[in-house]
């Protein structure tokens, strides 16, 4: 039988985990300069979690979610984003009580079934930033800054921002009135999907990527020029706050975000590197989502991006991550006597906190000393039948033809204090 991957799946083999590693470290040390601290939710949550959050008539809810029965009957979900279970959190641990606002990070998988392409997959990581309990546009920028600083630490090129913003439930009704009256007339130019999300989710008509439906929408209205007055002094702060730290950036009227619970700010980063995919990273406000999940109105701003599409970015511009650390130790044997030997060695030197490596089977010196170097160990110890007479086991520095000779117990010492003399 041949078992395949789900489609929009894929592993993570070991010659690309220093690129993870490298992705997910930067993002802890960014995040703990900007004080932003650590918290994990489940993988699945109860359906009606992100029913609710991210909005019935979004692509996510409609098409996307992994949906599924427990064996108690209730429903499911994979989670498609993070932010509606840190929000269930703050909600369900009260965490609203705590001196605000409360900054967190986390680093995990996500679920949607999506047509998988190049940077879009069906379970993919996601790095995800979230200040909740204040609406300073400050913290706005502040989010957006935790983004731009990881990308510029992991050395990505071509960094802007695109924002704009989706108004309040004051503005946004009378903008949405405006842009119903603007379409009335123009529907049947529309593509199919987006006739039908004329009735449902006008905002979603702005950013379809049909050419027909983009030349329709160049033309209608722009949210920014409808804003009521605190919203349009919001989004003036915050491009106020771009201009001070000189970031490069476009407001972007299409920017409406696929997710129902934005409000005011939303944006993406975009970096060179990453092809049609350009967004790295997307997010925005979401002032109304812990009241409508039965919390206390909270305002709050966060962002996600995805892990795969920051590695993508970094390939294409040849970003090499540094090597995660090689056995600093192989042990070759020869013979049973040695053969116990280097099973007590190895484990004397683990104990002691070196990493060490051994390739078992009874191989010959020359294979073994051949996996020494595939391994990359820097130094090589031998155990032969002579050394196990002498008690004097022979260590080695990879490369190098000197060698010194040492009882078992001088091994460890030696290794950490790095000597080779
Ligand atoms: P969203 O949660 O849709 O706002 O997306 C935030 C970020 O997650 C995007 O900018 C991408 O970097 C990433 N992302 C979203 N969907 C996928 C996917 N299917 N595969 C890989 N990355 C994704």
């Amino acid at each position: 039988m041949n078992y395949k991957a789900p489609r929009g799946t894929y592993d993570i083999l070991p010659e690309d985990q220093s690129y993870w590693r490298y992705v997910i470290e930067t993002t802890h040390r960014v995040c703990r300069l900007y004080g932003y601290e650590q918290i994990d939710v489940p993988i699945f949550e109860q359906t009606n979690l992100f029913k609710r959050s991210v909005g019935e008539s979004t692509d996510i809810v409609e098409k996307e979610m992994y949906t599924f029965a427990d064996r108690s009957d209730e429903s499911m979900t994979l989670r498609p984003e993070l932010t509606a279970g840190i929000c269930r959190a703050y909600v369900e641990r009260k965490l609203h009580g705590r001196p605000q606002p409360l900054k967190f990070f986390t680093i995990g998988p996500a679920f949607r079934y999506e047509r998988p392409q190049a940077g879009r997959y069906r379970q993919f990581y996601q790095l995800d930033v979230e200040a909740l309990g204040s609406q300073d546009p400050a913290i706005d920028i502040e989010i957006m800054q935790v983004a731009w600083q990881i990308y510029e630490e992991i050395g990505l090129g071509g960094l802007s921002f695109q924002v704009n913003s989706t108004g309040c439930p004051e503005c946004r009704p009378r903008y949405l009135n405006l842009l119903k009256e603007w379409y009335e007339s123009r529907i049947s130019g529309l593509c199919q999907d987006c006739q039908r999300r004329y009735g449902q989710n006008l905002l979603r008509l702005l950013d379809c990527k049909n050419e027909a439906c983009r030349e329709i929408s160049d033309r209608a209205p722009k949210i920014t020029t409808a804003l009521c007055g605190d919203c349009g002094n919001h989004f003036e702060e915050l491009r106020s706050y771009l201009d001070i730290l000189k970031r490069p950036y476009e407001v972007n009227h299409r920017l409406v975000r696929g997710l129902d619970y934005y409000t005011k700010t939303v944006f993406e980063v975009w970096a060179s590197g990453i092809g049609a995919q350009n967004a790295v990273s997307g997010g925005g406000r979401y002032d109304g989502l812990v009241k409508v999940i039965g919390g206390p109105e909270t305002p709050a701003i966060g962002f996600a991006s995805g892990i795969e599409r920051i590695i993508l970015a970094m390939k294409q511009e040849g970003i090499i991550p540094p090597e995660l650390a090689n056995p600093k130790v192989f042990i070759a044997y020869i013979g049973t006597a040695a053969k116990s030997a280097a099973v007590l060695l190895v484990q004397e030197l683990r104990s002691g906190g070196i990493s060490v490596t051994a390739l078992w089977d009874d191989r010959s010196l020359k294979s073994q000393m051949k996996q020494a170097d595939r391994v990359g160990a820097t130094y090589t110890v031998i155990i032969g039948n002579n050394e196990i007479t002498s008690g004097k086991y022979i260590l080695r520095r990879m490369g190098e033809s000197a060698q010194i000779v040492l009882s078992p117990s001088e091994i460890l010492p030696r290794l950490k204090d790095g000597d080779f003399s």
